[in-house]
């Protein structure tokens, strides 16, 4: 069966939560073999560990920056010793989710953007220190979230994934030549995402990985417009179930096979995320290339 990796899921997330073993299970039924947890908080901390824990999946630990505004100084002290904790345990993969968000008007001035900042440098010196890649949070942040990268990059080149990355071609080629993948989601499903379903046709295979962001970021199949809401069609839900039906239209985007977008991904999410090689059961498999 084609293997696929959900490389940022929220497993924990209210909406997934209650029955996030039947979400498993249905996303392993499809050949979702592997899904990555970030946090978003310090309070949502055990929550992703036990859940990666339980179903043999992987977390990462950090702040995400629209939890920013409630969260305290001490809380980044606390993700440093939870990354020094858990250093041994193979499922902890990465640092995130952490990022800029400059889409919300409110944390785009003034304190909440400088504490934004704040914590976004502070987690990427932390990531360095705990020798571990990043998983970002991009949103109208590119350039300052490369500026970042830059100036902590401290010689070595960055591991990690620009997750829903919805940027520019040049911003793109940036975070690439800075050893970062792109998380591709539900987004460029839609016909109307011009750029960005460019950027996935002709980005070079090497820089993609593919995620579903559940429960947010829903794929088109999933979306109802105003017309359908008015009529009481529920939005679908939006689950790691739906990972290889996206990378199927990725594969049609691209001229491959959905097996040969599989493969191609899984090794890149590898090398984005090198600690999964110790989770994943069947890493034999994955290195051929496509
Ligand atoms: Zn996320």
């Amino acid at each position: 069966m084609t293997f696929w990796i959900d490389t940022h899921c929220h497993l924990d997330a209210a909406e997934l939560a209650p029955d996030a073993p039947a979400v498993r299970a249905r996303a392993t039924a499809r050949g979702v073999a592997h899904c990555v947890l970030p946090a978003v908080a310090v309070g949502n901390f055990d929550a992703v560990r036990q859940l990666a824990q339980d179903a043999g999946d992987s977390y990462a630990l950090g702040i995400h920056p629209l939890y920013v505004a409630q969260a305290a100084d001490a809380d980044l002290a606390r993700l440093d010793a939870e990354l020094w904790r858990y250093r041994a345990d193979p499922h902890l993969v990465a640092v995130g989710e952490i990022g800029l968000d400059f889409f919300v008007p409110e944390l785009c001035q003034g304190p909440l953007r400088e504490r934004q900042e704040y914590f976004y440098v502070e987690q990427l010196k932390l990531a360095r220190k705990h020798d571990l890649p990043v998983l970002l949070h991009v949103r109208r942040s590119a350039d300052r979230l490369l500026k970042g990268l830059r100036a902590h990059a401290s010689g070595k080149p960055w591991r990690g994934i620009a997750h829903a990355f919805n940027g520019s071609e040049q911003q793109a080629h940036a975070f690439i030549a800075l050893g970062l993948k792109l998380g591709f989601g539900g987004a460029f499903t839609y016909e109307r995402a011009l750029q960005l379903r460019r950027l996935a046709a002709a980005l070079p295979i090497e820089a993609l990985v593919l995620e579903t962001d559940a429960p947010d970021m829903p794929p088109r199949w999933l979306y109802q417009g105003a017309v359908e809401r008015a009529a009481g069609v529920p939005q679908g839900r939006n689950e790691p179930a739906e990972l290889p039906r996206i990378g199927a239209e990725l594969a049609t985007l691209r001229g491959l096979s959905a097996q040969e977008l599989a493969r191609a991904t899984t090794r890149n999410a590898l090398l984005a995320l090198p600690r999964l090689a110790s989770s994943i059961a069947v890493p034999a498999r994955v290195p051929d290339a496509i």
